[in-house]
């Protein structure tokens, strides 16, 4: 008996496997991410992180398996297709050219509730109801650092600003989990540093609902393909990789990429100094299990998240 029963989660992945005609991309793919947790997930280049993004998302149907997004209260409700209770955010994310950055943020709740007819012929309601979404994308750019550019347009932002107008546009709709493909990829050291701390303070935020009895408000699976960035800002990585010994699991032929590493990750405070020393050693483990595939990883060797999960741990939004 696992231990994750006892932690309500948001997303679960069962059995996901995804082929492209005949080009077997996932296999056997199943993920459980507590509500609360950061998780990063990486792996080679063209391994299929997009892909089951993408599946999560609803974007692309598996071949065969099941996502499923499970609520606050402990429901379950399969992803059939893109919804509200998902957000992602990309590498290049393209705003509103013509919007201000919270114009851009107000934008989702805008077109998801409301119509052209309620907003022509109820005028009132909807001025009301606009308000209502300005000030939620304000608190948001705030929550991101905006605070004092939420007045600004896209080209009067830099790509580091960007990307944190597009993570609140992602938040506004407060998914049940985040999902971001690179997102910190396309911007120099400095400014992806600024965003790894952010991402600190929102599980400093999770915690912090915990302690309140509250629901933790941000769930995030996060793609990365910089190990130190990947064990930084997460309580948990996972490697996705289609090197590993499936002959010994009795396949004939490469059958696909499947979670091959699944383990805790130290639990940094956006205030403590970022002393990599601390995680050297598993950055090591990850290349070498995750992308030298020297040797190849027999199935479920390293993936060990859940059961090793301490039941006396006190750290992280696992933790007492
Ligand atoms: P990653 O994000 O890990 O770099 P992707 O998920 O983008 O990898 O791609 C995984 C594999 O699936 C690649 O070989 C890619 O060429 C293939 N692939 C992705 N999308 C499609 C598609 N729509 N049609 C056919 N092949 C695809
Ligand atoms: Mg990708």
């Amino acid at each position: 008996m696992s231990l994750h029963h006892d932690h309500l989660l948001a997303m679960s992945v069962e059995g996901l496997f995804k082929e492209f005609g005949a080009k077997k991309v996932l296999h056997d793919v199943s993920i459980e991410i507590a509500a609360g947790q950061i998780v990063s997930l990486v792996g080679p280049s063209g391994c299929g992180k997009s892909t089951l993004l993408n599946s999560i998302l609803g974007t692309l149907l598996p071949t065969a398996g099941a996502v499923s997004i499970i609520d606050a209260k402990g429901a379950r409700n399969l992803v059939r297709e893109p919804g509200r209770d998902r957000g992602i955010v990309y590498q290049r994310y393209s705003l509103y050219p013509f919007l201000t950055a919270q114009e851009n943020v107000a934008i989702g709740p805008k077109l998801d509730e409301t119509s052209l007819p309620f907003r022509l012929f109820r005028p009132f309601a909807w001025r009301e109801l606009r308000r209502t979404h300005l000030d939620q994308a304000a608190q948001l750019l705030e929550k991101v650092g905006l605070g004092d550019a939420i007045h600004r347009y896209p080209h009067e932002l830099s790509g580091g600003m960007r990307q944190r107008v597009a993570i609140a546009q992602a938040l506004i709709m407060k998914p049940r989990i985040l999902l971001l493909d690179e997102p910190f990829g396309a911007l120099d050291e400095a400014t992806r540093e600024d965003l790894q701390t952010m991402l600190l303070r929102f599980y400093e935020d999770n915690i912090a609902a915990k302690r309140a009895g509250e629901d933790p408000p941000y769930t995030i699976l996060i793609v990365t393909h910089e190990l130190n960035e990947a064990i930084y800002v997460a309580d948990r990585v996972l490697g996705l990789s289609q090197y590993w010994d499936w002959k010994e699991a009795g396949y004939d032929a490469a059958p696909g990429a499947t979670v091959i590493y699944d383990k805790a990750a130290p639990i940094y405070k956006s205030t403590d100094l970022k002393e990599y020393e601390r995680f050297v050693a598993q950055r090591e483990e990850i290349r070498q299990i995750v992308f030298e595939q020297a040797p190849l990883p027999r199935l479920g060797e390293h993936v060990t998240f859940w059961e090793n999960l301490d039941p006396n741990i006190t750290e992280g939004i696992l933790g007492s």
